[in-house]
């Protein structure tokens, strides 16, 4: 069962195995045994708890990734049993942000500030933004430190790209953080990526007066994306056992509907087609994980 598992986690969406993914700098499968066993790979950063699930590395796997450990694709497997096809979620929530950042670098920007970036994988924002904007700059902020620690191991060859470890409940942290004020210039525009990442905050940690913070920090012209877990009615009962299984990481769930997304982004002025779902925001005909994902939406906004 776990070779078929590590096997299946070595292919990308298309079944195939890719070298981008298999050749990252330290990535190698692990077996449970290892991780239970007290031997832990030289990539597991001090202080980390294998044995206990974790957003950044449940999405890994779901990605193809091999920065997770057994308990991690345990809950990805059950997650999938419940609803078939759940993993693809991942794959067109990753396929959006790689057309929102080729839609900003058209749109002129070349500034990223990418918060809850996540553990580095297939379509690496400051890949798809150098490739089309050789000045670009990109920020990741993550609170993972194995995600942190990953994205530092690739970066060390990019001199415009950088990552911080910090908490997006304390934007001013990050805003205020050398690294990021050494690397973006905030007197000019700046897309801030709140890709996947805003769902893990329950409304008692305000992501309204995050959003509002980031937006009170950037000039005119700059954008805000994200996207966000969303509830579906007709797959309730799924996205019940979906709470449960988050509910054991220490980032439960927190959909939401669109209209209380509209109300993250008060204050902005929402670029076409609006807050639709994932796969219908811009989507590309040759994209190869094109399918129709109501469980995410997305929305790219201005800020006038
Ligand atoms: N943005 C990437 C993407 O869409 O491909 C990765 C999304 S991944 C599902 C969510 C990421 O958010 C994880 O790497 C997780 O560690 C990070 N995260 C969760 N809570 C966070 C917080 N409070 N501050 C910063 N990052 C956080």
């Amino acid at each position: 069962m776990l070779d078929d598992l590590l096997s299946a986690a070595s292919r990308n969406a298309n079944g195939r195995h890719d070298d981008a993914v298999t050749a990252g700098a330290t990535m190698r499968a692990l077996s449970s045994g290892e991780e239970r066993g007290m031997e832990l790979p030289d990539w597991v950063p001090e202080g980390i708890d294998v044995t206990v699930p974790n957003a950044a590395r449940m999405y890994d796997y779901a990605l193809g990734g091999f920065h997770n450990f057994a308990v991690d694709r345990e809950n990805v497997e059950r997650v999938e049993q419940m609803m078939p096809g759940a993993r693809r979620v991942a794959h067109a929530n990753r396929a959006f942000l790689g057309r929102a950042v080729r839609w900003l670098v058209k749109a002129g920007i070349t500034q990223f500030l990418d918060i809850g970036s996540g553990i580095p994988t297939l379509g690496n924002v400051h890949e798809i933004a150098l490739r089309a904007a050789p000045e670009a700059r990109v920020m990741y902020v993550d609170i993972d430190p194995v995600a942190v620690a990953h994205s530092r191991a690739m970066l060390a060859e990019y001199p415009r790209v950088e990552v911080v470890e910090a908490d997006i409940r304390r934007p001013a942290d990050i805003l205020n953080h050398p690294d990021v004020t050494e690397l973006l210039d905030f007197a000019e525009p700046v897309a801030v990526l709140l890709v996947a990442v805003l769902h893990f905050l329950p409304d008692a940690d305000d992501p309204g007066g995050i959003l509002a913070q980031l937006r009170d920090a950037t000039v005119r012209g700059s954008y805000i994306v994200l996207s966000h877990g969303t509830p579906v009615p007709e797959l309730d009962e799924e996205i019940d056992s979906l709470h449960k299984v988050y509910k054991r990481t220490p980032t439960p769930l927190h959909l939401r509907t669109a209209e209380q997304v509209a109300d993250l982004l008060d204050g902005l002025e929402l670029v076409e087609p609006g807050i639709v779902p994932i796969s219908d925001w811009h989507p590309d005909p040759d994209e190869v994980d094109a399918e129709p994902r109501p469980e995410m939406l997305a929305a790219v906004a201005h800020k006038p």
